[in-house]
This record gives structure tokens, sequence and C-alpha cells, in this order.
């Protein structure tokens, strides 16, 4: 029977160290806000934003939306996410992405204060992260499977990692931050031949894909037998009551060492993760 690492413990023990932070931040004279700007009305960014909410009010840390209507103008856009973005009250900006098309982010990926940009939607955090620094803001959750990896003190030297999905938001950044804390790593995506042999001697896999079952206990029999297996997917459940995974819990759990859950694993992680960074957008203003 695998260990199940909750996203709460994970999630306890960041958010004890960001209180202490914005304490001492408020000690000197200066606070936290984070700005949210949204375009139209997703209802996929409905939950991301009730967990933002969820951590943000528990933490006392002061949260702003901004709608902008979903057949806005480019240059409307842009207008807004200036006003945003040289706002010195604020100390960290979040677009919800995508945009509706025509729409795009490249004015607001190219302009963006790097200092503000706590989920690394600019082009400068992002080419840190894929340079391998170890001092920028990397995308949240890409970073919140970095904190379960640590909460669990695994050293990832010699250590062989599989990521399942390549987005520029997941998948690609988690790749290069594994490779900097020096694990040897795999990626793997719907044009990958044989993810099961790729899994074979894998310590950690972190499924990445946004597909409901992808990873069942077959595809593990040749992984190590205390292997982590870590779900960063959210899809619906079949019978349209919840959500999801990627990972067929049922099946690998007993065949895992630890393993996450959905819900209840990385997501958690992800919201508190993006008050950490504003925190520290703030304290890079100091
Ligand atoms: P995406 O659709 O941009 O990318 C998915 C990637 O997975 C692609 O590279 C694709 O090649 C790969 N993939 C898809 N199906 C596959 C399959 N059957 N086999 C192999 N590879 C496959 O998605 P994304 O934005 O990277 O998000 C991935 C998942 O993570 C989604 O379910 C998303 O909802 C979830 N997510 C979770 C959080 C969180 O906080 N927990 C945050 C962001 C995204």
């Amino acid at each position: 029977m695998a260990q199940i690492v909750k996203g709460a413990d994970v999630a306890a023990k960041l958010r004890e160290n960001i209180k202490e932070r914005l304490e001492a931040l408020r000690a000197k004279g200066r606070d936290a806000k984070l700005s949210v700007l949204s375009v139209g009305d997703d209802p996929a960014n409905a939950s991301y934003e009730r967990g933002i909410i969820k951590v943000f009010t528990t933490l006392g840390i002061a949260y702003e939306k901004v709608v902008l209507e979903g057949n806005c103008t480019q240059a409307e856009f842009d207008k807004k996410f200036t006003e945003i973005n040289e706002d010195p009250s604020v100390t960290g900006i979040l677009v919800f992405r995508p945009l509706p098309k025509p729409l795009s982010v490249e004015f607001a990926a190219r302009t963006i204060d790097p200092d503000k940009d706590i989920d690394c939607m600019g082009y400068y955090n992002q080419a840190s992260t894929a340079m391998g620094s170890k001092d920028c803001f990397y995308p949240c959750t890409a970073e919140a499977v970095l904190k379960f990896i640590e909460f669990e003190e695994i050293d990832l030297a010699f250590k062989n990692v599989v990521v399942i999905g390549r987005s520029t938001v997941v998948g690609r950044p988690l790749v290069s931050m594994l490779i900097s804390r020096n694990a040897t790593v795999t990626c793997c995506h719907t044009k990958t031949a044989d993810i099961t042999d790729r899994i074979s001697n894998a310590d950690i896999v972190v499924t990445a894909a946004g597909s409901r079952g992808l990873l069942k206990g077959d595809m593990m029999k040749n992984a190590k037998k205390d292997c982590f297996c870590i779900d960063v997917g959210i899809n619906m459940r079949e019978d349209g009551q919840g959500i999801c995974g990627d990972i067929e819990f049922e099946s690998v759990e007993p065949l895992a060492g630890k393993i996450t859950t959905v819900p209840g694993g990385v997501g958690s992680v992800t919201s508190t993760l993006l008050a950490e960074h504003v925190v520290r957008g703030a304290e890079l203003k100091l």
C-alpha cells in the first residue's frame, strides 16, 4: 500500500513560512497584494479562483480581480494590463489564460515586471526557468511538484524521473527544474511510442497530461517499488461528479511507494505557492 502524500500537509508547511514573512514585511511598512486579470467569464477558471480566494483569505493577503468583457480589444487588454503592472500596491499579477481569441498575451509577456510575474508568464522568468535559474519565479504548478519532492526529502541526484506532458506551463518548465536539481529526466507526450517502457526503472512519475486514467497499474510493472507517483492532471470524473487526476488510483496505488490524490494533492499547493510568490514579489520591492 502506498503512502498518500497530502497536499494539505505540504501546503501547511508553506503557510507557516508565508505568515512569518508577511509579518516581517508589514513590520517594515510594506504589504502584499495579488491582482488577477480575467477576460470574459470562463467557468474553467472558477475552481482555480475559489482555491486562490480560500488561501488568500486564510493568510490575510489582499486580492483583487479585474474583469474585462470577453469581446474587449487588444488595446483595451494591453492598457488595463499596463495599469496593473504599474500599480505600486500590486506585488503579483496573474492573468487567467488562455485569453479568448483573438487576444494575445504577447504584450503582457514582454512587458510584465519580472518581480510581479508570480506565475512565470513573462519572457524573463520563462527564460530564467529554462536556463536552470534557482532564483526566479517558476510556474506555480511545476513548482508545486518540486515542493512534494522536497517535503518527502528526496534527493534527486541519480534519480530517474518521468514527466508525462510537455506543455509550456507545466511539463517543460518542470523538466528544466528537475534537471537543475540533478534528476535524470524523461519527458513523454502524445507522440511517445511506449510510455510503459519509459517508466521502467522510474523513481518518480509525474502525470501532467489532462487525460483521465492515463497512468494505469499495468504500466507500473517495471517501475521501482518505492516509485513516487505525482498527479498534476485535473479531469472531470467519468460520472460527472467532481474531478479526478491522470492516475487510475485504484490500480496504481498498490504498486507505488508514495502517491498523491486528485483532489487533495498538487492543486492546493499550487494556490499556496501563488501566495508565497505574491509575498516574495513584495519582498523584492523592499
Ligand atoms: P496541456 O493540454 O497544455 O498539455 C498536456 C500535455 O500532455 C501535452 O504535452 C500532451 O502531449 C500531453 N498528453 C496529453 N494526453 C496524453 C496522453 N494520453 N499520453 C501522453 N501525453 C499526453 O495541459 P497543461 O496546461 O499542461 O495541464 C495538464 C494538466 O494539469 C491538465 O489536466 C490541467 O488541468 C492540470 N493542471 C493542474 C494544475 C494544478 O494546480 N493541479 C494547474 C495547471 C494545470
